[in-house]
């Protein structure tokens, strides 16, 4: 079972009331979300989910191999998915430190149960015989008997044996390195006078120490709140350096652990490197073809790079008033004087776009985009008891027939103990076979005192993964939404990032919040510049990102720290000594080991798919054909064959190298 969860990438930043309905007291199609007073009630639900599954295995593993056996199958995912999909979400959002310790014991219990499912011997021998009814059950089959062989169902006893240890070894040690960056609450002692240029609203209810020094997190409103307005330099480091190395050293032990394992893992098959086991199931095919686009990427970015560098050191130099020779450009002053840049070149800051996007308004009006667009409206449902009172549940429907679609969860603000960067759960996958209605969790850290442009980027990302869940219409759960291939799965929500730019889609928030002032379109033109601008250093640093990852997994399998001092050092900003990024890259050690270089796989193909709606980004008519087409079929069908039916043609990069040349 693949982890269901989709993240936002990291970028060079981020290290990482009104409703849009409106209509009070509508029910949430499909289940409540689960409640537990405490962790014994969370440990009882979850044994009571293993109890029932593995009924449902024994049951599936006495049944007979015809054709109704793949929908025999997904009715025990679907159970899988019901007991265990809270849970992993209440391990990550959860306030009370007890249930997210039972959470997350839970999720390795069912780690243990899918992973022994993965190599269940009848099971794989019926995948083998089952003659399928149509092209949608084969692939089903296809990838059930992929995996399986992936878990080593076809290896001899002791080394099956060994690779399910494995598997299990690296989903603790996955969960260990995410606690320790989640619960680190690591708080900085700073002076007030230190953080002129951060807005007040920032760091004003901050706790205090004894001697009066405001005491900051390093959460994702904060942090990027300081690396983009705090002139002193000094500050900007110690706030650099804690939020990079949050998880510490531990975490650099954790992370080398889980890639040596991940290597043995991958000779257990005879691949020379986990890179290449995982990458000949995905539209990359190998860690080669992969490195050849992130290649590409970097001969078209890097010129650029070198030149917006050369702006950010000028005009430290100016702020400074020193000889250019003298000034060092350091990494914790390239968001700085890129706001500054910004602000000069291109007249903008990102700091002025939150008078115009209060959250909750925020929230309405990426709603009411995806409404327009593809045919949905949603509904607040106020009564529903969930995790947190921050958490907002939504019930999803058809705008045309008002038939119950699917459910939403929205968790918005950060809080001590919260995942910190910006994600979404796929709670439970939908099922037309099953009349079964999807449910996601999207979960983000936005400031309360308004998001920036960049925030309602990411936010509009993020929702794109909830939709691809929610919309998705497929026969099966196991191939619904976002359980597409890992290098496919970024597009739907990259495809969408665009929305934000274009003053005709951002004229929608008049329509949720009547009051909010408009925010002018110079502005957001100005932010547009601004961003292509940056796209220099934006790519480089995903470059690194994606090729730290590659060789990491590559035949090699080196120690991360001394691999990532290499390859940072190579770059042209260099390694910070004694900094350490990979205790903080949780990705790698989550979900997307090996899988980094997605997100710009999935970019070109999300530039591609955006050339339908060029005229007219709320075309309701393409978003009707891209919701029966790309978001509804989810995995049932080849991405590539969607993307070739969308667009009337087969899918190509020129979008992708056309934007960033220009
Ligand atoms: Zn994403």
């Amino acid at each position: 079972m693949p982890r269901a969860r989709v993240h936002a990438l990291l970028t060079s930043l981020s290290l990482i009331g009104a409703t849009a309905g409106g209509i009070a007291a509508t029910a949430l199609p499909g289940p409540t979300f689960p409640f537990f007073p405490d962790a014994a009630a969370l440990a009882a639900h979850c044994e009571r989910g293993l109890a029932r599954a593995r009924v449902a295995q024994a049951r599936l593993e006495r049944r007979a191999a015809d054709p109704g056996w793949p929908a025999a199958y997904d009715d025990l995912n679907a159970l899988i998915e019901d007991a265990s999909g809270p849970v992993s979400l209440l391990a990550n959002v959860h306030p009370d430190k007890a249930i997210r310790d039972a959470a997350e014991a839970c999720e390795l219990r069912w780690q243990d149960f899918t992973s022994s499912l993965g190599q269940n011997e009848p099971l794989y021998r019926a995948a083998l015989r089952v003659q399928p009814r149509d092209a949608i059950d084969a692939l089903l089959l296809k990838t059930l008997r992929e995996d399986a062989e992936d878990a080593g169902v076809g290896l001899p006893p002791a080394q099956r044996s060994r690779a399910k240890q494995i598997v299990d070894r690296i989903t603790a040690l996955a969960q260990a390195f995410e606690q320790n960056v989640r619960d680190a609450n690591m708080r900085v002692a700073v002076t007030p006078a230190s953080l002129r240029g951060v807005p007040e609203a920032v760091w004003r209810d901050a706790r205090r120490d004894d001697q009066g020094q405001l005491l900051l997190g390093v959460d994702s409103p904060t942090y990027t709140a300081v690396m983009q307005g705090a002139a002193d330099a000094t500050l900007r480091e110690r706030i650099w350096r804690a939020r990079t190395d949050l998880g510490g050293a531990t975490n650099l032990g954790l992370m080398g652990e889980v890639v040596a394992l991940r290597k043995e893992y991958a000779a257990l098959f005879g691949a020379a490197s986990y890179a290449d086991f995982t990458l000949r199931r995905r539209m990359a095919h190998s860690a080669r073809e992969a490195q050849a686009l992130l290649d590409e990427v970097l001969a078209a970015a890097a010129p650029r790079e070198r030149t917006e560098l050369g702006e950010l050191r000028a005009a430290k130099a100016r702020e400074l008033n020193l000889p250019l020779e003298q000034v060092e450009l350091k990494r914790w002053d390239v968001a700085y004087y890129q706001q500054q840049v910004d602000r000069e070149r291109f007249a903008v800051d990102q700091e002025a776009f939150r008078r115009y996007f209060p959250p909750q308004q925020s929230l309405a009006f990426v709603m009411r985009v995806v409404e327009r667009v593809f045919g949905v409206r949603y509904e607040r449902v106020r009564n529903a008891r969930l995790w947190h009172p921050d958490a907002q549940a939504y019930a999803v429907l058809d705008a045309n027939s008002g038939r119950p679609l699917a459910t939403l969860y929205v968790d918005l603000f950060a809080r001590d103990g919260k995942y910190n960067h910006a994600a979404v759960w796929s709670l439970r996958n939908g099922s037309q076979r099953l009349h079964r209605l999807p449910q996601a969790a999207l979960v983000v850290n936005v400031g309360r005192n308004g998001l920036t442009l960049d925030d309602l980027e990411t936010l509009l990302h993020e929702f794109g993964h909830a939709v691809h869940n929610n919309l998705s219409a497929t026969r099966h759960s196991l191939q619904a939404g976002t359980s597409v291939l890992r290098d496919f799965v970024e597009a739907p929500s990259q495809m969408l990032e665009a929305w934000v730019y274009d003053p005709q889609v951002l004229k929608l928030m008049q329509q949720v919040c009547a009051q909010c002032p408009p925010v002018p379109d110079a502005l957001v033109a100005k932010a547009l510049a601004a961003k292509r601008h940056g796209t220099g250093v934006l790519y480089t640093r995903q470059w690194l990102y994606a090729s730290y990852d590659l060789a990491l997994h590559g035949p090699d399998a080196p120690q991360p720290m001394a691999l990532w001092a290499r390859m940072e050092g190579a770059t042209p900003l260099g390694h910070v000594a004694g900094s350490m990024f990979p205790a903080n890259f949780e990705h790698l050690v989550g979900g997307y080991g090996a899988g980094y270089y997605g997100y710009l796989w999935s970019e070109v193909i999300a530039l591609d798919l955006r050339t339908a709606f060029a005229r007219d980004r709320l075309d309701p008519a393409v978003g009707a054909r891209y919701r029966r087409i790309v978001l509804a079929n989810g995995a049932q069908r080849p991405p590539e064959e969607l993307v070739r039916e969308f667009l009337g043609r087969d899918g190509n990069a020129k979008a992708f190298f056309d934007e960033l040349n220009r």
